[in-house]
């Protein structure tokens, strides 16, 4: 692997490199997992703190499969339980039962390639000078490294490969008697995206970093606040949205009630445009209270108006595609129907390590509905392509297994052609299909009658406020720099 790396030194990444998949850097080298697509949810004050907490989680299981865990408090202790797996499956009533106490949080973890160890699953338990603290992060930090490497310098030990414990670190290293301070200390140090709660004995303390990057709502059930990455974790729980977490904010939730600090100062905003295109559930408003269904099928309407097509029938890629395919056929009027059947029971495949696994994924994920489809000219929407592998199988699907006559593919954002650094899992720039190919060149690669692409410009009218969103995967415009190294480099050395 450090040879890869040194190999890769120096040479050009921005460039457009024709030859697809060129190099496939392997990641991580630096003993860092910087993949951190999670679901936090916490409760404090409420007879019924832990049940709640895997309630959230469970409806969360969207944003986290590799595992999962909740650590509550009875005021005086914390108590944490967590493992490998989908929530359902970790958390028995027995195991429920050894949280006890009025207030909880609880994270659901991504699967990535090389990290799948407990140790990374969240949320993190330490004891420092000012008593206990659990902490649980979604996002991804920019500057880890090497904070990471200045805290080992003074002495720290890590337990974890994870970023999110640098930021444990950096509170239990600040000077200061005041543990707002602390954690504002170290939100100072941080650089990045993070939605954090951190759990206390006595207080639930929820952090959102000053872009916002991430999604984080308060909500309130039987008089008690909660707090979720998204509000479909409030619905399950019968609790009422009250508002998201402001960037920047520090809200301290006590006996005392509610209080918010400006812990950070924000100069602009950037939410992640890809919690509305994909990693969102449909059914959540996110980023100022906007529905992702509603968002998705606006963009499905504008593909349809930017780049028609003359087909017999729309059908989409499920689940992903389904709100855009739906706007789509609204907007062309061409018949909507579920063409492609998914077994629910599969795990995401994107994720998986292994190329093989990979294309065996999306054979057993989906199944065409010959009856709808043979002889059909087909439109198939999805909602990104990122290395081109779910398309190239479905359209071979659809043709082969399906009889469709023509397939034309339509994808509701436009083309991926910029890793995220801030917690959605893409892998290297050189694997995009969009940054090393053509458009045309890629349609020829899935071997579809047509492929377009939601327009930037597109893209904007739905979901406008440039200064509010990071649209870095389609723009490669950046929002939150990366001190002290440049952007190809953190590329090198971390992907
Ligand atoms: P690919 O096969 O590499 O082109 O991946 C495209 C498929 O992966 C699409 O069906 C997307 O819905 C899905 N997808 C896009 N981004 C992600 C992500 N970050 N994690 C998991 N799946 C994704």
């Amino acid at each position: 692997m450090r040879d890869e790396k040194k190999e890769m030194k120096g040479k050009k990444v921005m460039g457009r490199d024709r030859k697809f998949c060129g190099s496939r850097f392997t990641r991580p080298v630096a003993g860092f997992d910087i993949h951190e697509e999670c679901g936090v949810f916490g409760v404090f004050n409420h007879p019924e703190a832990s049940n709640l907490t895997y309630l959230g989680l469970y409806a969360l299981q969207h944003r986290g499969q590799e595992g999962a865990g909740i650590c509550s408090s009875d005021g005086k202790q914390l108590f944490l339980e967590k493992s490998m797996g989908l929530v359902a499956d970790i958390f028995s009533e027995k195991r429920l039962k050894r949280l006890p106490g009025y207030s909880a949080i609880g994270h659901n973890r991504y699967s990535t390639a090389g990290s799948s160890v407990l140790k990374n699953v969240q949320p993190i338990l330490a004891n420092f000078a000012l008593g206990s603290l659990a902490l649980a992060h979604n996002g991804n930090l920019v500057n880890a490294a090497e904070l990471r490497r200045e805290l080992e310098e003074e002495g720290a030990i890590f337990q974890s490969t994870s970023d999110s414990e640098v930021i444990v670190h950096l509170i239990a290293h600040a000077k200061s008697d005041d543990p707002y301070d602390r954690i504002i200390q170290a939100m100072n140090k941080i650089s990045g995206a993070y939605s954090l709660l951190i759990l206390r004995e006595k207080e639930l303390i929820a952090v959102r970093d000053p872009f916002g990057v991430r999604p984080m709502c308060l909500g309130q059930v039987d008089g008690a606040y909660v707090v979720a990455s998204e509000t479909c974790a409030l619905d399950l729980i019968n609790a009422t949205y009250v508002r998201d977490v402001e960037p920047g904010e520090m809200l301290i939730i006590d006996e005392n009630g509610l209080r918010s600090m400006k812990a950070v100062a924000s100069s602009r905003r950037a939410h992640c445009i890809f919690e509305f295109i994909y990693f969102s559930r449909p059914d959540s408003y996110i980023f100022g209270y906007r529905n992702v269904n509603g968002v998705r099928k606006e963009f499905g309407r504008q593909l349809a108006r930017e780049l028609p097509v003359d087909a017999d029938i729309v059908i989409p890629v499920p689940d992903s595609g389904v709100p855009a395919a739906i706007g789509f056929s609204e907007e062309s009027g061409i018949h909507f129907d579920f063409g492609l059947i998914r077994n629910h029971y599969v795990g995401r495949t994107f994720i998986e390590p292994k190329q093989s696994i990979r294309h065996f994924g999306v054979k057993i994920k989906l199944n065409p509905v010959k009856q709808l489809l043979d002889g059909k000219r087909v439109v198939v929407v999805d909602d990104s392509i990122v290395r081109g592998t779910t398309s190239k199988k479905i359209v071979k699907m659809l043709r082969e297994l399906g009889g469709a006559k023509e397939v034309h593919v339509r994808i509701s954002s436009p083309p991926t052609v910029g890793p995220c650094f801030y917690g959605i899992d893409t892998p290297t720039r050189q694997e995009l299909i969009a940054y090393t190919h053509m458009i045309e060149e890629t349609r020829k690669y899935i071997t579809a009658d047509s492929l377009a692409y939601l327009s930037l410009e597109g893209l904007k009218k739905i979901v406008p406020d440039s200064f509010d969103f990071c649209r870095a995967c389609f723009d490669n415009d950046y929002p939150i720099s990366f001190p002290g190294e440049h952007l190809e480099q953190l590329e090198i050395l971390f992907r």
